[in-house]
């Protein structure tokens, strides 16, 4: 369980994230719900925590823009004394081939989905130090390790997503502090709502589950790898994918 732990959980607004901040909430963290321009959604994830008698506040941030991420880090350390679990999952898609792919799509990619994770890491690894404890657990992607035509900008960050949470890993370890990776298949989302018929079709038929899975799927590896239980593992990659990659 998680109470008195302070977690933050970016992109929670929607999808995997907004899953994510209702399961470490209902283990008992008071959770900070990042967003970065839906707003009203964060507030609705923040009720919805609230009405089931847990404890959560919204908070704008673009994790793209380090000083952004310094301003949310220092003002949740100063309200809550410490940040005991960090989930960067916020991210984003920009798909096309890659003759066709612009560099500002390339950019905007790795600055959310790689610069992003390495902002707040950065920032509060620096207090999960002095506390000697402390679970990071960063958003992959299947797509990181198989790779998948059409995402060049998509798999070069989650790959990257993958060997930093591998290097801080190593550093951090004798601290008493953990880093994973959660790499999920396709699961329905707002990301993956954009997909046509066709192409759903042809993914569902890869995975051997047979079918998409649920922000929740993701949200109980999370929350398994956030607590005391997990304590031993650390710098692994979760893939929870229904076996698509194996
Ligand atoms: P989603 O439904 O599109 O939600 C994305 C979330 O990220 C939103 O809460 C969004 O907040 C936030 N976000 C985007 N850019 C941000 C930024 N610059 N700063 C802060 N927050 C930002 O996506 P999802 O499907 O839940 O995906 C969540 C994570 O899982 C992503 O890292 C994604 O790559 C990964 N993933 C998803 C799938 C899948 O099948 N869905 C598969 C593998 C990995 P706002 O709306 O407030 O902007």
């Amino acid at each position: 369980m998680l109470e008195g732990k302070t977690a933050l959980v970016t992109g929670a607004s929607r999808g995997i994230g907004r899953a994510i901040a209702l399961e470490l909430a209902e283990k008992g963290a008071y959770v900070i719900v990042n967003y970065n321009g839906s707003g009203e959604a964060a507030r609705e994830v923040v009720r919805t925590i609230e009405a089931s008698g847990g404890q959560a506040e919204a908070y704008q941030c673009n994790v793209a823009d380090y000083a952004a991420c310094e301003r949310l880090i220092g003002d949740v350390m100063a309200s809550q004394g410490s940040i005991d679990i960090l989930v960067n999952n916020a991210g984003i898609t920009r798909d096309n081939l890659l003759m066709r792919m612009s560099e500002e799509d390339f950019d905007a990619v790795v600055s959310t989905n790689l610069k992003g994770a390495f902002h707040t890491m950065r920032l509060v690894s620096r207090h999960m130090l002095k506390q000697k404890r402390g679970r990071i657990i960063n958003m992959a992607s299947v797509v990181g390790v198989a790779g998948n035509a059409g995402q060049v900008n998509y798999a070069a960050s989650k790959a990257g997503v993958i060997g930093m949470t591998k290097s801080a890993a190593k550093e951090l370890a004798s601290r008493g502090i953990t880093v994973n990776a959660v790499a999920p298949g396709f699961i329905e989302t707002d990301m993956t709502g954009k997909l046509s018929e066709k192409v759903r079709e042809q993914a569902a038929a890869q995975i051997p589950m047979g079918g998409f899975g649920r922000p929740e799927d993701v949200a109980k590896a999370v929350g398994f790898l956030a607590s005391d239980e997990a304590g031993y593992i650390t710098g692994q990659v979760l893939h929870v994918d229904g076996g698509m990659v194996m």
